[in-house]
């Protein structure tokens, strides 16, 4: 998957697309398969950046389970008898939330003039070298041959949540009613039937491509190999993730006289932090191949973003010819 960040509005449509059709009861009410995260920010779980798991090397970095109130804000109850019975308004939380998905929306970082922020969907990168799979000892989880999708055997699975603390990105939950892990399957059974992920068919902002990596006339591969401006977030984490972004453009910073800058109001530190080195580049094309079509001239690249047809942006069957 490519997700095109300066199309992404975080509307969270993406979110209950994935919510309401996997995660709504049973134990998942905290689990958030697809979210959307405002950043600069802590994201969900809180700080899930700083919590461990992937690789170093060979080896397998250590990681930390997200506490459930503290890091994904759960369980929350809500005070419904004091709103119908007492007359109480508005309805508030009947615990205190410490946090909780969307927590810190639209804060971002800066200050007026130039304050910032961008929205990053994250969704299990169904990595090519996933660390939640090396770390499962009752070998529960597997990568797909067919189409690379990875995916828990909850047969298999005794819930002892070594994957959650494996996994980097945070994005495997443990079902405390099941007593089992549970993760996004890229929606798999649409995928069999030719149907794009939920998440990726609703998206209101059209951010959102599908294809196989190898198929060389789909979007991911022209997008990924050929033009190099989709990279894969934290990809210094060593599972070789599957979901790559196209990183923000922002607006120049406003100088003390009022007016624009050379730097860009989202700093170039931060999204190499994020996206690693090739980001500047990455940039430095989609402005130049904007500077293209605004002179109305052709663009493949725009062209290929821009996505005039919807159906453009999925491709899922497999390439006839793999090379
Ligand atoms: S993102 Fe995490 S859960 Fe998904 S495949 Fe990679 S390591 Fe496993
Ligand atoms: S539906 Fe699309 S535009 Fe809306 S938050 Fe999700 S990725 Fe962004």
């Amino acid at each position: 998957m490519v997700i095109d960040l300066n199309k992404c509005i975080g509307c969270q449509t993406c979110t209950l697309a994935c919510k309401s059709q996997w995660t709504d009861r049973g134990g998942r009410e905290f689990m958030y398969w697809n979210h959307v995260e405002t950043r600069p920010g802590k994201g969900y779980p809180k700080d899930w950046e700083q919590a461990g798991g992937g690789w170093e090397g060979d080896e397998l970095r250590p990681g930390r389970l997200p506490r459930l109130r503290e890091d994904y804000g759960y369980p929350v109850e809500f005070g419904y008898e004091a709103l119908f019975e007492e007359g109480e308004k508005p309805l508030r939380p009947a615990d205190e939330m410490a946090w909780g998905p969307n927590w810190d929306e639209d804060q971002g970082a800066g200050e007026f003039p130039n304050a910032y922020f961008f929205y990053l969907p994250r969704l299990c990168n169904h990595c090519s070298n996933p660390a939640c799979e090396a770390a499962c000892p009752r070998q529960a989880i597997y990568k797909r041959e067919e189409d690379g999708i990875v995916l828990i055997d909850q047969e298999r699975c005794r819930g002892y949540r070594y994957c959650v603390a494996a996994c980097p990105y945070k994005k495997i939950y443990f079902n405390p009613l099941a007593g089992k892990s549970e993760k996004c399957i890229f929606c798999y059974p649409r995928v069999e039937k030719g149907l794009a992920q939920a998440c990726a068919y609703q998206c209101v902002g059209r951010a959102r491509h599908v294809a196989y990596l190898d198929d060389k006339e789909g979007a991911l591969h022209r997008l990924v190999n050929e033009w190099k401006v989709a990279l894969p977030l934290h990809a210094e984490y060593g599972t070789q993730p599957n979901v790559y972004y196209v990183p923000p453009l922002s607006p120049p910073q406003i100088g003390p006289d009022g007016r624009p800058l050379e730097e860009p109001r989202v700093p170039d530190d931060y999204l190499v932090e994020l996206f690693g080195p090739g980001v500047g580049a990455a940039l430095e094309t989609l402005r130049e191949e904007m500077a293209k079509k605004n002179r109305g001239e052709p663009s493949e690249l725009m062209d290929l973003l821009i996505a005039y047809r919807h159906g453009d942006m999925f491709r899922l069957d497999r390439p006839r010819e793999v090379v």
